[in-house]
């Protein structure tokens, strides 16, 4: 049964050396069971031998196997185990290799120097077998100081292992060897000193040691079998996920690329390539990809990506590409970016996408703004006629009161030139000033497309107050500003925003008006910079608005104005809108509305 046992480990590891050639413990442990095998079939050759000399003779070769078998040990150790001394280890297998010649070179085996006769003993069972007994070799001492030789290199092995930490079924492995070679050595002393009737049982000692290694080799077998599945079951998931990619990527037209930063080269896909009008071989760097942009979009995307590589956060951004045949497209771009341990910029990845029809039609629409916006323009003129009038009628005045004085100066007969030349001068300035007010309604009339620029807003707060305050000041109505210093510039038209403002100066002044308790009152108009935004607040005196009404007075056509027509605050928040910031009304705890509105800030060139 033990042979079967050893032959079917024999077998099976020497299978798996086969099949996996690298893993020579497994061919180490094939031989150690192959040898363990023979040892047991010799050793029960040896109970049931029927003369001396047959007994002898198995006692003598039975040791070929046992060196294999001590030797393969050795080997797997080490090999397998990664343990264990060198030095050790051929001390134990010379010893060994000592303890064979002296069994082929004195007496007739290791243990007898001569068999004289066979010696029954009932066993187990009642069955019979025999042992030798004769004259003992005193050479044999050796065999059992090799066995400790070989415990000691393995005690040794297990305590390097145990102090890197290997698990518990390694140390068992090597326990096992220890402790049933131990057995051994007991058990051969106890029978050579006569002090126990038995057979020699070697064999036995190394079976247990042969199941723990085995356990060991096919526990690591059926691990990597299991990983092996893992891995092609996350393949296939990955393949999958690949495909699906593919499929999304090309479905949506994506344009994929990859920025080393380091050796500044840019990988994208065929549709990449396309979409930027870059030939198929071509070597990309950041500069053939920026040459391939809109001469005035390249600074701004370089200012982007330089504070994206300074730390800045991923870049996201809108830019147009010219391609070789002038054709002009537009692209949205979302990146990602990667940084070393060192926080250096290593490379950056992401997609683009081809957003040219959005944006021509958002342009259609924003030109068919324009033209409600124009309407919306002239419905306030309207309101503004009165202001007009006044803001005309004393400059016309002036002028007419100072010509009539010219007259009258040129019908006398001493009439002084240098007195007429002051008068002259008058009418010139107030001549001026009559025309700039009609300039500053032209622009407001203009149905021009809306023009984007670095504005000042303390510029246009002052521009648009300059225009009312006449107006005010006839209904008793005072205008105050506060604006702040050094505000950062912002990026819109002139134009709107100056619409925007007078709409909320006029709203403020009707409510102002609407308290006729009050004889003085005031419109006040606050500038300041609140983190990445400009912030520009116009409060008034009046009744404030009240909690029904504050959910709907940005909505189109919501009036409580007997003659309002409800369109200015919506017009003013979509211009708010269209300059990416936002217009809110809040009441003031002392009295009166504030209405806020706030503008992004144009950072980019001043850091
Ligand atoms: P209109 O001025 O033609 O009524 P708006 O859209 O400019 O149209 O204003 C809508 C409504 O919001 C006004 O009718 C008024 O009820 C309210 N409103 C606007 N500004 C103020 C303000 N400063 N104080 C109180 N209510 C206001």
């Amino acid at each position: 049964m033990l042979v079967a046992v050893s032959l079917t480990l024999a077998l099976q590891h020497l299978f798996i050396w086969l099949i996996q050639a690298r893993q020579w413990a497994h061919l180490a442990l094939s031989l150690t069971a192959l040898a363990v095998a023979i040892m047991i079939g010799m050793e029960y050759s040896g109970m049931r031998a029927a003369n001396v000399n047959q007994l002898a003779t198995i006692l003598r070769w039975v040791h070929l196997p046992f060196f294999v078998t001590f030797v393969a040990m050795i080997y797997f150790v080490r090999h397998y185990f990664g343990v264990g001394r060198l030095w050790l280890a051929w001390t134990a297998c010379g010893l060994r290799l000592f303890v064979l010649v002296i069994n082929f070179t004195t007496g007739q085996n290791l243990f007898f120097k001569e068999i004289t006769h066979l010696k029954p003993l009932v066993v187990f069972g009642g069955e019979t077998v025999v042992i030798a007994q004769g004259v003992l070799n005193p050479w044999y001492v050796i065999g059992p100081i090799s066995i400790l030789a070989l415990v000691v290199f393995v005690l040794d092995a297990s305590l390097m292992l145990w102090r890197k930490g290997g698990g518990a079924g390694r140390l068992f492995v090597f326990n096992s060897i220890t402790f049933f070679m131990l057995a051994a050595v007991v058990h051969l002393g106890l029978v050579n000193a006569g002090l126990l009737n038995s057979p020699y049982l070697v064999s036995l000692s190394f079976m247990p040691a042969l199941i723990a290694m085995s356990y060991t080799l096919s526990y690591d077998v059926m691990r990597s079998v299991k990983l092996a599945d893992q891995l092609q079951a996350s393949e296939t998931e990955l393949r999958k996920n690949e495909q699906r990619m593919a499929l999304a990527i090309s479905a949506a037209e994506l344009g994929v690329w990859e920025w080393d930063v380091v050796h500044d080269e840019i990988w994208s896909n065929d549709k990449g390539r396309a979409l930027f009008g870059i030939p198929g071989r071509e070597r990309i760097s950041f500069s053939r990809f920026l040459g391939t942009l809109h001469k005035d979009d390249r600074a701004l995307l370089k200012c982007r990506v330089d504070q994206s590589l300074a730390g800045g956060g991923d870049y996201e951004g809108e830019y147009r590409v010219v391609l070789p045949d002038g054709q002009i497209r537009w692209f949205t771009t979302h990146s990602h970016l990667e940084f070393d341990s060192h926080h250096c910029p290593l490379r950056m990845y992401g997609v683009s996408i081809d957003i040219t029809q959005r944006k021509q039609a958002a342009q259609a629409l924003i030109k068919q703004g324009n033209k409600q916006t124009h309407l919306a323009r002239a419905t306030l003129l309207g309101e503004l006629s009165m202001a007009l009038a006044h803001e005309l009628n004393q400059p016309l005045a002036a002028i007419l009161s100072n010509a009539q004085a010219a007259q009258r100066f040129l019908l006398r007969k001493e009439s002084q030139l240098c007195e007429v030349q002051e008068i002259l001068e008058d009418i010139i300035a107030d001549n001026k000033r009559a025309s700039e007010v009609i300039l500053r309604l032209r622009l407001l009339l203009r149905n021009d497309e809306v023009q984007y620029q670095r504005l000042d807003i303390n510029e246009v707060v002052a521009d648009v107050v300059k225009l009312v305050r006449f107006d005010l000041e006839g209904r008793h109505i005072s205008i105050t500003t506060t604006l702040a210093e050094q505000l950062p510039t912002v990026l819109g038209d002139q134009v709107l925003l100056q619409q925007v403002l007078l709409n909320l100066i006029l709203n403020g002044s009707d409510a102002a008006a609407s308290v006729s308790h009050v004889d003085q009152t005031s419109i006040s108009i606050r500038t300041c910079c609140d983190g990445n935004v400009v912030k520009v607040c116009v409060g008034d005196q009046g009744p404030g608005i009240t909690t029904k009404d504050m959910a709907h007075i940005f909505e189109p056509f919501f009036t409580t104005k007997p003659h309002g027509l409800g369109l200015g605050l919506s017009i003013c928040r979509t211009l708010i809108k269209s300059h990416n910031g936002q217009l809110w009304a809040e009441n003031n705890p002392d009295g009166g509305a504030n209405f806020y509105f706030t503008l992004p800030a144009y950072f980019c060139e001043r850091r």
